[in-house]
């Protein structure tokens, strides 16, 4: 008697046990597979805040940020190595004229339509950007000045036909773009810009609409044929 009580006891401490562990499994399974869920969306959070922050809200081109920490490595490779890299700087000329006319939203909107204008002209490997308000930028690795000159020119004249539309409305415009090379004494992605930068006021100087090339510089940083 006393020995059967004694076996129903350990049947029932056993089933007990087998039923806590099992909860306990299953409890501790569902508090794994959601710690890692968990993880995974933060992990994809972060990737959308990392990829969001570089990103110009209005094009979706890279921004000024992505721009100079994506450029100023793709510079100083150039520097290591020797090789050319150039930059097109590019300007809506008479910007202020067009918001006046039509309004903020309508001079965004053609501030869209250059960004799709460098979207669909620009090459892979090419870093594209916005740099702010209606100022743009392309930067073109292992590229001659040659190269940007005529990637600038390609730029000018489809701006210069792909007006954009507002409530039906054609709204016209122009830039006006400077190229500089590494050959041009840029050691730094800074005095590549500023280069850049000389040679498009140079096209606004000579009448807008227009390309230009900032001149030759004696470097101390040959390029290497
Ligand atoms: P230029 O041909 O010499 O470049 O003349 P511009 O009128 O284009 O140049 P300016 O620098 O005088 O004017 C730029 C204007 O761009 C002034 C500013 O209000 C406007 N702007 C800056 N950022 C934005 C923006 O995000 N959207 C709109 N719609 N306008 C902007
Ligand atoms: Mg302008
Ligand atoms: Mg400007």
């Amino acid at each position: 008697m006393q020995n059967d009580m004694l076996h129903r006891g350990m049947a029932f401490g056993g089933i007990l046990y087998i039923t806590m562990a099992s909860r306990a499994t299953k409890l501790l399974n569902e508090f794994l597979s959601r710690s890692y869920r968990l993880a995974h969306e933060l992990d994809k959070a972060r990737a959308v805040a990392e990829s969001t922050a570089r990103t110009d809200v209005l094009t979706g081109l890279r921004n000024r940020r992505a721009f100079y920490e994506q450029g100023e490595a793709v510079v100083q490779n150039a520097t290591r190595s020797g090789r050319s890299c150039a930059a097109v700087m590019i300007d809506i000329d008479r910007f202020k004229s067009i918001n006046d006319r039509f309004g903020h939203a309508a001079g965004d909107e053609v501030i869209k339509s250059l960004a799709t204008v460098l979207k669909d002209t620009v090459r892979d490997g090419e870093l594209a950007a916005r740099l702010g308000g209606e100022e743009f930028v392309v930067l073109l690795p292992e590229g001659s000045s040659a190269d940007a000159e005529a990637l600038a020119e390609r730029i000018r004249t489809r701006a210069e036909a792909h007006a954009a539309i507002v409530d039906s409305t054609e709204i016209a415009f122009t830039v006006s773009l400077g190229v500089a090379s590494r050959g041009d004494d840029c050691a730094t992605l800074d005095a590549l810009i500023a280069f850049a930068d000389s040679a498009l006021y140079a096209s606004k100087e000579g009448g807008r609409n227009k390309v230009s090339v900032a001149p030759p510089r004696n470097t101390g940083h040959p390029l290497v044929e």
